[in-house]
């Protein structure tokens, strides 16, 4: 005999969770199926010396504001763990730990979710289960000779575990130049190959970046607003570090520390890493886009009469920051069986992991096809916490809140109309 509920959530992060407070507050009987913990990713797939880099007062759920007496600091991964577990026990999330989803069928308008526990029948489904299940690892893997090792931010915990010797780390957003200067710091060379990015500097006329997100409005732009969804949705996380000091973590800061930028790593050759030229265009071209954005703050300041004259300086004025320093001459090879480099770290992002859905609605790419949470040709099948879902900021711990609450309500909606 299988149970039967109204609605099932997957996975019991912020965003499983948050669909759940809302699905509590609109009186459906549902359960949250989790194959770990609570908090599952922020206990087994994060380093050690990660801290958020989104500011204290970003870190509010819905119904759990942010209360602690350092609203500019930044959570550590335990004190994130302790924060999802707390919003789980306040909003009384029927959470079912150790319950792996082994498969989702649909036949007429029922799902079937088989679970390592048993069978569950529902009418509506929230795929819940983060945008980061497994490390992209690119096919040049493959080339690396055996005698140099290979980390991913998974099996990464701190530069004590790598071995004496060169570091090369490949990708240069949030986690890549993170990564970078903590191996760095630990007195192994890093060489760092650099492809696209997003350069932000951590403060901005006297505020945190993302508050100028926040503000502004540029982080509540909406998917069906924004110019081009797919490149949006596969943007790399800025390069910005959570520190107490605040400090800036772009390229100049990382080349500041003595670490070795080269291009983007295109190809192996005999045991030979060959990096792309071109290194000048990508980082004028991250320059570009980082003036953007800081010019459009500056008019959201004027515009909203914020740093108007005569009105006091809510702000310092305007800051245009140095260009990134384009190296003299970088290599453009590294001969990978020399012994320079003992280790190689994959910071070249993160994919979900659907392989436990039997719904045919992932595309090629691996990406679920959904209109803002809501799946494609599968009615009553719901997704939290993809890239810009509903709004630029729909991955943060920020976002979720406005997020979960409509797509919980088109869910609401759903099984009004069709009810069991
Ligand atoms: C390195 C890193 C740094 C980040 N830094 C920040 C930051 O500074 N600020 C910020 O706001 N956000 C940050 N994020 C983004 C975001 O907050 C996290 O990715 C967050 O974990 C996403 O929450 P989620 O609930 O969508 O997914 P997750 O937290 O990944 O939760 C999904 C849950 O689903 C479970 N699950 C998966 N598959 C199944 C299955 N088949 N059956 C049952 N359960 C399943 C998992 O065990 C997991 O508990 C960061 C992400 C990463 C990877």
């Amino acid at each position: 005999m299988s149970e039967y509920f109204p609605a099932v959530v997957i996975g019991a992060g912020h965003a499983g969770l948050a669909a759940s407070h809302f699905l509590t507050e609109a009186s459906v009987d549902h359960v949250v199926l989790e194959r770990g913990e609570v908090a599952n990713s922020w206990r087994r797939e994060r380093w050690e010396s990660l801290r958020l880099l989104t500011p204290n007062w970003q870190s509010r759920l819905p119904g759990l504001p942010y209360e602690g007496q350092d609203p500019d600091g930044y959570l550590t991964v335990p004190e994130v763990t302790e924060l999802i577990e707390r919003f789980a026990k306040v909003s009384r999330a029927p959470v079912r730990p150790s319950t792996a989803v082994t498969s989702l069928r649909r036949t007429g308008d029922r799902y079937h979710v088989t679970t390592s526990d048993g069978e569950i029948r529902c009418q509506a489904v929230v795929i819940a289960t983060g945008a980061c299940n497994r490390p992209v690892v690119p096919g040049l893997a493959e080339g690396i000779p055996a005698g140099v090792g290979q980390l991913t931010p998974f099996s990464y915990r701190g530069p004590a575990q790598l071995p004496d010797g060169g570091v090369l780390v490949v990708g240069a957003s949030a986690t890549g130049v993170q990564l970078a200067a903590e191996i760095q710091r630990s007195g192994r060379p890093v060489t760092l190959a650099v492809g696209e990015h997003v350069r932000l500097p951590r403060t901005y006329r006297g505020r945190d970046v993302l508050w100028w997100m926040d503000a502004s409005g540029v982080w509540d732009q909406r998917y069906d607003e924004v110019e081009d969804l797919t490149r949006a949705r596969r943007l790399p996380s800025p390069q910005l570090v959570g520190t107490p000091g605040r400090t800036t973590l772009d390229l100049n800061a990382l080349a500041a520390l003595g670490v070795e930028l080269v291009g983007r790593w295109a190809a192996v050759r005999d045991g030979r890493a060959l990096f792309s030229g071109g290194l000048r265009n990508v980082f004028s071209l991250a320059d570009l886009k980082m003036n953007r954005l800081l010019g459009t703050f500056d008019e959201w300041a004027t515009a909203s009469g914020r740093d108007a004259a005569g009105l006091g300086t809510e702000f310092g004025p305007p800051e245009r920051f140095e260009p990134t320093r384009v190296p003299a001459s970088p290599r453009w090879q590294l001969d990978l069986g020399s012994g320079e480099i003992t280790s190689v770290v994959w910071a070249t992002g993160f994919r979900p992991d659907y392989e436990w859905l039997d719904v045919p609605v992932v595309d090629p790419k691996g990406n679920l096809r959904h209109q803002g949470g809501i799946v494609e040709d599968s009615p009553g099948l719901y997704a939290l916490g993809l890239p810009v879902l509903r709004r630029r900021k729909s991955t943060f711990i920020y976002g979720i809140e406005d997020d979960a609450r409509e797509v919980i309500d088109c869910l609401v909606r759903y099984l009004g109309k069709y009810p069991a």
